[in-house]
């Protein structure tokens, strides 16, 4: 079988069809859609900062590439790279992403658990019976939103695909958290709150397979270590139920994301009403009278 398009050699059969695409096709394919996601969704608006959440994967790394390719053509944005290292041993690695955007110009802010709250990731979990990966995606979460607010950054752009998009669709089902749902989408958020800053996912209808060949194709450098706590997460499993189910059934991840972003303007509607109030101790929003992160750094601390 042979390009759709210019009928030479193919380098991938599209998810969810027969169609196979050739390298140039495949990237023109690749970039259209991700700019169609940003265009029907209206992910950037009027604001001129935009920063691309970076961990030096290849869905970010793509992303942060797709970006400032986009930012030098439109001129009126300006791209921010934002990195967290969270202190993990052997894992978190932000060498190939310095050299990246200095090589692009890009300007990189780069944030660690260690300086902005005292201590690794790696050393937390032996104060806290947590999982690593709910005191991480909390305490990145918090970093990012905190310190692109502070940068003056509009919008927060992330590497999210159909297959990260789809596992948290149904991890918050089987958790029976929807109204975690209602801050997912192709634009985060729920509540219109000048102390959060929405984030966007240009690559929401890309799937995870499409990034790596697109990253691939395009040989951009990335991390190719895995996190070592990532196989003990509740994600992991679900990542792994839903391949193995859409190996059989191809359109499965779609069909999630569909159905759900049907009913996704219904989630929003109802959990627009959430008060926000303002963390006692940090400031920070939350809908409780102390944060979730103030909460754990009041644990850690006591140990
Ligand atoms: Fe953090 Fe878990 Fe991701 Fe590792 S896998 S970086 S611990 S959220
Ligand atoms: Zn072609
Ligand atoms: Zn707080």
């Amino acid at each position: 079988m042979v390009c759709k398009n210019c009928e030479t050699k193919p380098v991938i059969a599209l998810p969810n069809s027969k169609i196979k695409l050739c390298k140039s096709c495949f990237i023109k394919y690749f970039e259209k859609k991700a700019y169609k996601t940003i265009t029907k969704y209206k992910m950037m608006g009027k604001e001129r900062e935009i920063g691309v959440a970076v961990s030096g994967g290849k869905d970010s790394v793509s992303l942060l590439y797709f970006m400032n390719k986009l930012a030098e053509k439109k001129r009126t944005i300006k791209i921010h790279a934002i990195a967290i290292d969270e202190g993990i041993k052997g894992y978190r690695d932000l060498i190939e992403v310095k050299k990246f955007c200095k090589k692009n110009k890009i300007t990189l802010h780069v944030y660690s658990f260690k300086k902005e709250f005292g201590m690794p990731l790696d050393k937390m979990i032996k104060k806290i019976n947590l999982k690593p990966c709910s005191i991480c995606g909390t305490l990145r979460r918090f970093l990012l939103n905190s310190k692109a607010r502070d940068l003056g950054i509009g919008k927060l752009a992330t590497g999210h695909t159909i297959d990260d998009e789809a596992q948290s669709v149904l991890m918050n089902q089987f958790k029976g958290n929807i109204e975690r749902s209602a801050r997912l989408g192709p634009v985060t958020g729920v509540v219109a709150d000048k102390r959060f800053v929405r984030r966007i996912k240009p690559f929401y209808f890309l799937t995870e397979k499409e990034t790596s060949t697109y990253c691939f194709l395009k040989n951009l450098p990335i991390n190719k270590k895995g996190c070592p706590y990532s196989a003990e997460s509740y994600r992991a499993q679900v990542k792994k139920m839903l391949n193995d189910f859409t190996a059989k059934q191809k359109q499965t991840k779609h069909a999630i994301i569909n159905s759900f972003l049907e009913i996704l303007p219904m989630l929003k509607e109802k959990y627009a009403k959430v008060k926000i109030k303002g963390c006692k101790n940090c400031g920070e929003p939350c809908s409780g009278d102390i944060c979730k992160v103030c909460e754990f750094l009041k644990q850690i601390k006591k140990k």
